[in-house]
């Protein structure tokens, strides 16, 4: 149900950036997602197709780039992917969750002029 807002706020913001562009049509959406951003892919296609009929992103394909979540550990300073958990590969101490991985913003929008 995120899903449904979060396309909401898409279309309403490609729509203001594109208020003083002259274009056809809108051919692409790329929006980041962050792993941890609690947004599932497939719901967000699945909301897109919906909520976007009839506004300027109809039709347009949304391109999804994920994003990995990234620990920082305290000790040594490492930035690191989560694997099986939050070891750090350097030292072996406990890394903990940073803003890496809760993003969610758009990209790029591209149009056919
Ligand atoms: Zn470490």
């Amino acid at each position: 149900m995120h899903e449904y807002f979060v396309t909401q706020q898409l279309v309403k913001i490609a729509e203001d950036e594109l208020k003083d562009v002259s274009f056809k049509r809108v051919t692409r959406i790329k929006v980041v997602v962050g792993e941890l951003s609690g947004i599932i892919d497939e719901s967000l296609k699945f909301y897109f197709d919906i909520l976007t009929k009839g506004t300027i992103l109809e039709g347009a394909e949304l391109k999804i780039i994920t994003k990995k979540a990234l620990l920082y550990c305290q000790k040594c300073g490492e930035y690191f992917e989560r694997t099986k958990d939050f070891t750090c590969p350097k030292c072996l101490s406990l890394g903990k969750l940073t803003e890496h991985g809760k993003e969610f913003y758009i990209e790029s929008i591209e149009v056919d002029d």
